[in-house]
């Protein structure tokens, strides 16, 4: 590498090196907040209807080039094809629902004596977006479509891993008539680029996504300045399944929760709980939709899993697979590309180590539970919160289990946990704050309260 801030991205499939990205250095990071806040400025003194109209505009440029974004996503973060093309529609999808928001960002008027009380939601100004690896076009745009809404300027920093598709988002903003320096993209090191955003005194807020261990070192150094932010961490989530629920409709939509994206997804279900009476049924049914599973290359459509995103990432996932774990497991291409086969762990203590880490790749643990309550108490025996699933034909076992289990996105007989009108977050250790849904575009913005006397 010539430069020591350089990047490079390799194929997860194959290993090949397809470009070299040269990496933002805190210099770069400064000068970015200074044409971030000009053009926020700019862009805030825009007409309503005017920045909406500029947003549609940038969902449908990004529209025109859905396969482009697609086959990049593809060749440098390694995920399916068809998924790929699902993730690009996505962020035109939250561009289109943001710029509804613009028009609708309302404040509200209080009943007060003496006079009138309007609040006002003002854009908080420059906002860091810093995004991981595993979905990088849509989370990417979670932050980024309605901070822009709400009338910030955004600084996006993708991970190491993963830059191109935002090197793009953002010529794409450009094309679509975006103001110059609104959006940027700052592609570099986590501890060099993203804490020199997190630090930075012109950056109003951060959104992170990623570690829970990167998630808590930022909100400590926000802490210092009081500065706004969001974390959406990492997640060790329950599939639940009682004996009551249609144990075949169960077994069959399991594997892909967990292995969709390799597993690499903070909601993947990777701890089933199963009731003790249905537990070796359930394992019976599960073996064939693991061990059929198509491991191979992403761009081909017929395939439904891909490489883990780095050589660290695998190394990682393989040191939570001891030889002698009794498992279900399928199969994976050999040679170059970081592949990882399809596991299920059973017979593990609760509290081992794969049971309750998040391992984010293909892996899953099958634990037994006796009844409501057992279940309820596993599903809450970690310090993560973020999905859970719930398999049951009983609907008031379904309504006390949603509450029960400490986590911010539940699914009945379902494994569904994103979409972009409806909040999504986590509890415990899980993140901090709400990112999509109704509110989204609140979450950029101050409230302000102004009394207009009338007695003067
Ligand atoms: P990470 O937390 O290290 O990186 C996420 C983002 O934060 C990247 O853009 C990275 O460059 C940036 N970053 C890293 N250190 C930073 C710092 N000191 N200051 C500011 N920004 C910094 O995550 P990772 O290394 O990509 O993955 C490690 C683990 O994190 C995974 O195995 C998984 O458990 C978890 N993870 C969770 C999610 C999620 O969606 N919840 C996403 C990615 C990773």
């Amino acid at each position: 590498m010539s430069n020591p801030y350089d990047l490079q991205v390799l194929n997860p499939a194959t290993e090949e090196v397809i470009a070299t990205v040269p990496g933002a250095t805190a210099a770069d990071v400064d000068a970015a907040v200074v044409r971030a806040t000009a053009a926020q400025r700019t862009w805030a003194a825009l007409a309503p209807a005017d920045r909406a109209r500029l947003l549609r505009r940038f969902a449908a440029t990004v529209d025109q080039h859905i396969e482009e974004l697609a086959r990049l996503e593809v060749t440098e973060a390694g995920h399916l094809i068809g998924n790929a093309r699902w993730e690009a529609g996505n962020v035109r999808d939250l561009l289109d629902y943001a710029a509804g928001g613009v028009e609708r960002l309302n404040g509200r008027q209080i009943p007060v004596p003496g006079g009138l009380d309007i609040t006002i939601l003002e854009p908080l100004g420059v906002v860091g977006v810093i995004a991981p690896w595993n979905f990088p076009l849509p989370i990417a745009a979670w932050g980024t479509a309605p901070a822009l809404a709400a009338g910030n300027a955004v600084l996006l920093k993708p991970a190491e891993t993963t830059p191109l598709t935002a090197l793009r988002l953002a010529e794409l903003g450009l094309e679509a008539g975006l103001p110059e320096g609104l959006f940027q993209v700052l592609p570099g090191a986590g501890d060099i680029a993203g804490e020199a955003l997190v630090e930075h005194p012109g950056v109003a807020k951060i959104v992170f996504t990623g570690s829970t261990r990167v998630g808590k070192r930022i909100m400590a150094k926000c802490a210092d300045r009081v500065k706004r932010v969001t974390l959406e961490l990492g997640g060790k989530s329950p599939n639940i399944v009682f004996a009551d629920a249609d144990i075949e409709a169960a077994a069959t939509a399991a594997p892909m929760s967990f292995l969709d994206n390799s597993g690499q997804d903070c909601c993947a279900r990777t701890r089933i709980l199963v009731q003790a009476s249905v537990y070796d049924r359930f394992l019976d049914l599960l073996a064939p939709g693991i061990t059929s599973v198509v491991v191979g290359d992403p761009a081909d459509e017929k395939t439904q899993m891909g490489p883990l995103i780095s050589r660290a990432q695998l190394d990682r996932v393989r040191s939570y697979l001891a030889d002698d774990q009794p498992a279900i497991r399928g199969t994976a291409p050999d040679g170059p590309g970081f592949w990882c086969a399809p596991t299920v762990l059973t017979g593990l203590a609760p509290d081992a180590p794969a049971a309750r880490e998040e391992v984010f790749g293909p892996v899953a643990v099958v634990l037994p539970f006796t009844d409501e309550d057992d279940a309820v108490r596993l599903a809450n025996a970690t310090d993560y919160g973020l999905a859970a699933s719930i398999w049951t034909r009983d609907v008031g076992r379904a309504l006390r289990l949603s509450k029960a289990v400490a986590a911010g996105n539940l699914s009945v007989n379902s494994h569904s946990s994103v979409r972009y009108w409806t909040p999504f977050g986590g509890y415990k250790q899980s993140g901090l704050g709400r990112e999509l849904g109704p509110d989204a575009l609140t979450a950029f913005t101050e409230t302000k309260n102004v009394f207009l006397s009338t007695e003067a």
